[in-house]
């Protein structure tokens, strides 16, 4: 049976579908789970609150039928979720699912670990790692996990070939931003994809400021004044990150301008919570549950529900957050309850 394929109010086809497994996370990332919020008297969800992968997969097979091809498994750190292999194997199985892919800060990582992912099913993963030298990336992470820790996760995973690893590093100025040459020499000719990311305003925990933005076009002049680079066109509509490759042939990289350069006009990405609540946006205020239609009615309902959301949506945060001094009435979600 074929369904209307949802297209949004901007025209923007539902492609991309981020389920966030789990809230909880092993590091605390200061741009993403401070300490100072996230610390002991943190309440993290209860797991009698997580959907159960049975109703993850009903949500990807509904998604599915209105036009996602591709699920990104997220958290926090989706690792800390036990058996993840179970619901990777049943995502494989749906019919329409073409792409399956992992964030993970890579430290939980195991060539054990990797293998029966990579069994499952899963196809990619994109390894968050902030900075080269451990002082730096453990001042990012504030747990004291080695950089030599995430880099043995991505040796495990590229033993057993995945069809890519990206490498994700989230640039702050005055932080990290020492470390994007660094960075980039070290993954030179590694067939990694090294992709770093503007310092966003997610959530309502980093306090963020534009003035600690190193900007995409800042990041593509510091490395081509070592390395040399030339723009490349997107693989597809709604690429996120803008491709570089070096001209010596050591490979790319990209760049997530989501302050710079937004790109909500091809932003095809809903995010589903691991309490079940839908976002169209990554700074979305609002979530949508889809517990009731999981739990209370039947494939039509929740297909029903995912089409409704999809076809009303008009997000497009990151075009306005520097246009107008939009003044937040309700706090926008947290980046580790829906996934990056
Ligand atoms: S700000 Fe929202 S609409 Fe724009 S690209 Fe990001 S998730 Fe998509």
């Amino acid at each position: 049976m074929n369904y209307t394929p949802a297209i949004d109010r901007l025209e923007r086809p539902l492609r991309d579908l981020r389920v966030s497994v789990t809230d909880r996370c092993n590091f605390r990332c200061v741009y993403c789970m401070p300490k100072d919020v996230f610390n002991k008297d943190y309440r993290f969800l209860p797991r009698a609150q997580l959907l159960s992968f049975e109703e993850i997969e009903r949500v990807v097979h509904a998604a599915a039928e209105l036009g996602v091809t591709k699920v990104r498994l997220t958290g926090g750190e989706p690792l800390v979720r036990r058996d993840l292999e179970v619901l990777i194997s049943q995502i494989r199985a749906i019919p329409g699912i073409s792409d399956i892919s992992m964030t993970t800060n890579a430290s939980l990582l195991t060539r054990d670990r990797a293998r029966s992912l990579r069994d499952a099913g899963l196809q990619r993963l994109n390894v968050s790692l902030d900075a080269m030298d451990d002082e730096t990336f453990m001042r990012v992470n504030d747990v004291d996990v080695s950089v030599r820790t995430v880099l043995d996760g991505i040796e495990n995973a590229a033993m057993v070939n995945f069809d890519s690893i990206k490498i994700n590093m989230v640039v702050k100025k005055d932080l990290n931003d020492h470390s994007i040459l660094p960075m980039a020499r070290f993954f030179h000719g590694t067939g990694h994809i090294l992709r770093f990311i503007e310092f966003m305003d997610v959530g309502n925990s980093n306090a963020w400021d534009l003035s600690q933005v190193i900007t995409s076009g800042q990041i593509a002049a510091m490395i081509n004044a070592e390395l040399p680079l030339r723009p490349v066109e997107a693989n597809y509509r709604g690429e996120v990150a803008k491709r570089w490759e070096y001209l010596d042939g050591g490979g790319e990289i990209g760049i997530i301008s989501s302050v710079s350069e937004p790109f909500c006009g091809d932003c095809s990405r809903a995010r589903l919570s691991a309490t079940g609540s839908l976002y169209t946006c990554l700074f979305a205020t609002v979530g949508h549950d889809l517990r009731p239609a999981l739990r209370e009615g039947d494939a039509d309902a929740v297909r029903g529900k995912l089409q409704a959301l999809w076809n009303a949506r008009a997000d497009r945060y990151s075009e306005t957050r520097t246009q107008t001094a939009v003044v937040h009435i309700r706090p926008k979600v947290e980046m580790s309850f829906i996934g990056g």
